[in-house]
């Protein structure tokens, strides 16, 4: 089977920028930034990575239709929905909550690639990895190739892996990520070894499963010391804002020359500005920040 999904799905290759900080500068640290961002036109960042091989299972299973769960403001439902066009097949997603109209950026865009939008109750998005309830879906929607939200299984693991095999001829000795389902982060440690000390920002407020849904996806037994979470900089939770994180976006956008999105990538940049400030990097270290992309309607998410 080709490597090569669909022509519209190819990656761009990615570069590594030094950023021109003060903080950085005072801190004895180089913060150099990898911008997934911009691999490809449509779906930027990491969800590209966790859905190459979810593409190429499709392709070998024979399959015509991806059917994946998210909420409104999903990127993995942007993204599912646009490599779905991409490639000539069918997108099923399934949204958690109630309809709302007007249709946000992220849903008007989904449904015009193609993608099949249905609402599910919370009660019912809550048995999304439930045999019974995925059994159903399979008999519903005829066969189709599901995905689990945030395209977090093997096969988008195998990608994020693969993705940071391809961060090697990069120096670092801390590599940082935003973490929402953790499928990103786990493949970053299986492709990172020892070199460096991983360092995961959650999106998402409390305790959870989080790590150990992590250190079960990286094939972890327990948690070891090559990667940890920051949690104190969610700003609130899930999707929340606060005018100081609003403030940040703003003047790093105007010092650094790009943008930042609301959900993940602002909040792990604060996190690694803060951690800066505090002197938690060793003096004459490397940190490398993995811009995860999220771009998408970033207008609306600044309102
Ligand atoms: C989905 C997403 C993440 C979270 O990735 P996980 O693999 O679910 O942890 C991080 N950043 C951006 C921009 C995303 O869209």
């Amino acid at each position: 089977m080709s490597q090569v999904v669909s022509i519209m799905w190819v990656y761009n290759e990615t570069p590594v920028l030094e950023l021109e900080e003060p903080l950085a500068i005072a801190a004895g640290v180089k913060l150099l930034v990898k911008r997934e961002d911009m691999n490809h036109p449509r779906v930027s960042g990491n969800k590209w990575w966790k859905l190459k091989y979810n593409l190429q299972e499709i392709a070998a299973q024979g399959k015509d239709t991806i059917l994946t769960f998210g909420g409104a403001y999903s990127n993995h439902i942007y993204a599912t929905a646009a490599a779905a066009e991409a490639c000539g097949l069918r997108s099923i997603g399934l949204i958690r909550g109630e309809e709302r109209r007007p249709l946000n950026p992220i849903l008007t865009a989904a449904r015009k690639f193609g993608m099949t939008l249905e609402y599910i109750s919370r009660e019912q998005y809550r048995r999304k990895a439930d045999e019974a309830f995925l059994s159903a879906l399979i008999e519903k929607w005829n066969d189709p190739y599901l995905v689990p939200e945030g395209g977090t299984n093997d096969a988008g693991v195998r990608g994020a892996k693969e993705f940071g095999i391809s961060l090697q001829a990069t120096p670092f000795d801390y590599l940082c990520v935003p973490v929402g389902t953790g499928g990103t982060i786990a493949g970053l440690i299986q492709a990172t070894g020892s070199r460096a000390e991983i360092i995961g920002f959650p999106a998402i407020r409390g305790e959870g499963s989080l790590a150990s849904d992590i250190a079960m996806l990286s094939g972890e037994i327990e948690q070891d010391t090559r990667w940890r979470l920051e949690r104190n900089y969610h700003h609130g939770g899930y999707a929340r804002k606060t005018p100081e994180l609003i403030a940040f976006i703003e003047q790093f956008e105007r010092t650094h020359g790009f943008a930042l999105d609301i959900i993940y990538t602002s909040k792990m940049m604060f996190g690694i500005f803060d951690l800066m400030k505090r002197g938690y990097f060793s003096r004459g270290s490397t940190v490398l920040a993995v811009h995860t992309g999220g771009l998408f309607g970033r207008q609306e998410q600044l309102q």
